[in-house]
């Protein structure tokens, strides 16, 4: 009785019964092949393993480039191609150091932050002023940090997740220019991550236009925890900043792109993937050789099936996503077929496991996705029905322009104390979250490349 009622509600949306049962089938089939499907854990180990740091502009970044066009055409992708684009401004560290000099000496972890100037080679040495948040910085008048450092203090929970990252990584993006409006010589930050270790988190930080640009670092959080516990002491901390880096005005990068070319609907086209260019203090096995390992991974699953879905899947490994243009450069290749993009997503948090899936908000009372949420359920995510306002910074471009996109919440309490830092390193990735990703991922790419829903109505709006 109750298999009838399903196969007259299913008809009555006009999805053969059969075929939509085969749908559901084929994506269970996957999720169950991906949770011990070894390749996403290789392709991660030879990512982070071969390739190494990935910044855009270097010499690895050209062998990462044809390392994932390597990959893609072995795992049996179509059409791959490497899409040149220019990267201006592309910025290199150089030797770093800080030390408190009074009222005694002491180094302090740092990192400088991606397209920070240098400071002069024998470094800039002032008293500190320590502000606790963007909003204290902001408030301060003009001139009151003539000929001090400024340090931005604001502290940042793992239990926060992404929603903390937002927050400290906006202080590093604005807070350097806000301090020089206020006369500050020079920008620290207590790192925009959450590790207790004497790690610095770096990141990219973006200097107003018509504001003396003054050099920035972030600060260990131990070593942030020094400072304010001496501050609060009434004592006056002086400090010396050496930074060396180097700017490229125009580096070439890539977007590497493999496709399943659609059985029926080719032009129809669902785009997924992660970035290859990451930081360069280590080899960044979560940020973002998890998220190419995922879903290529994901998509090879699918390759393996006897026919395509009904619909391309294009894999694309952006390739300047840390400071930025990959996204853009992609949106601008791909401008003529942007109204044939069904769904777009990027995977790029780490490895932690899935336990959310957003994407438009009128998508699950169709039975095509009650069926995806049902595939989902027994590897623990949920459906949240709100529409999905943020699919990754690559696929930024395609929402704004109208593609619908798809939010994957990952847990990512351990994400944000190796991120951006020395300590993101293969030995942290958790196998098992990693496959978890491939299974969530390979089902909800198959179950939309094989669909028919246009997903563009309930999209959130750009
Ligand atoms: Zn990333």
């Amino acid at each position: 009785m109750k298999a009838m009622l399903i196969a007259v509600s299913l008809s009555l949306c006009a999805i053969p019964a059969a075929a939509g049962e085969d749908s559901r089938q084929t994506a269970a089939l996957l999720r169950d092949r991906a949770l011990s499907d070894p390749v996403a854990w290789d392709l991660l180990d030879s990512l982070t393993t071969e390739i190494g740091p990935r910044p855009v502009g270097s010499e690895a970044m050209t062998r990462a480039k044809e390392w994932a066009v390597a990959k893609l055409r072995a795992l049996g992708f179509e059409n791959v191609e490497a899409v040149p684009f220019d990267k201006a401004n592309a910025w290199f560290r150089g030797e770093e150091s800080a030390e408190i000099t009074a009222p005694y000496r002491r180094s302090l972890a740092i990192l400088g932050l991606g397209a920070g100037v240098p400071t002069p080679p024998e470094g800039i040495e002032a008293e500190i002023a320590l502000i606790d948040s963007l909003a204290e910085l902001e408030a301060l008048p003009d001139g009151s940090l003539a000929g001090r450092i400024a340090v931005l203090n604001w502290r940042f929970y793992a239990a926060q997740g992404e929603a903390g990252y937002r927050v400290a990584s906006r202080g590093r993006m604005v807070g350097p220019s806000i301090a020089a409006t206020k006369g500050a010589s020079a920008f620290l930050l207590r790192s925009a991550g959450t590790s207790p270790a004497r790690r610095a988190h770096t990141g990219i930080t973006r200097y107003a236009d018509g504001v003396p640009r003054i050099p920035a670092a972030a600060l260990s959080h131990p070593d942030a925890d020094l400072l304010e516990r001496l501050v609060s002491r009434g004592t006056k901390v002086r400090l010396r900043l050496q930074l060396e880096s180097r700017t490229i005005p125009t580096a070439t990068a890539w977007n590497v792109t493999g496709e399943l070319r659609g059985r029926e609907a080719p032009e129809e086209v669902v785009v997924v993937g992660g970035h290859l260019d990451s930081w360069d203090v280590s080899e960044s096995a979560a940020d973002d050789a998890a998220g190419v390992a995922i879903t290529v991974a994901a998509a090879r699953l699918i390759a393996e099936l006897p026919r395509r879905p009904r619909r391309t899947i294009r894999v694309a490994l952006w390739g300047s996503e840390e400071t930025g243009d990959s996204g853009a450069a992609f949106a601008t290749h791909y401008r003529d077929e942007i109204d044939r993009i069904i769904l777009a997503g990027e995977s790029d948090l780490g490895a932690g496991r899935i336990y959310r899936i957003a994407c438009s908000a009128d998508a699950w009372s169709n039975p095509e996705h009650q069926a995806l949420a049902a595939t989902l359920a027994p590897i623990g995510i949920v459906v949240d029905r709100a529409p999905a306002a943020f699919g990754g910074v690559d696929v930024e471009e395609l929402r704004k322009a109208g593609v619908p996109v798809v939010r994957m919440s990952q847990d990512s309490t351990d994400y944000f104390t190796i991120h951006h830092s020395a300590d993101d390193t293969l030995n942290r990735i958790d196998r098992a979250a990693l496959q978890q990703n491939v299974a969530a991922w390979a089902a909800v790419l198959f179950t939309i490349a094989e669909g028919t829903v246009d997903l563009r109505a309930g999209a959130a709006r750009p």
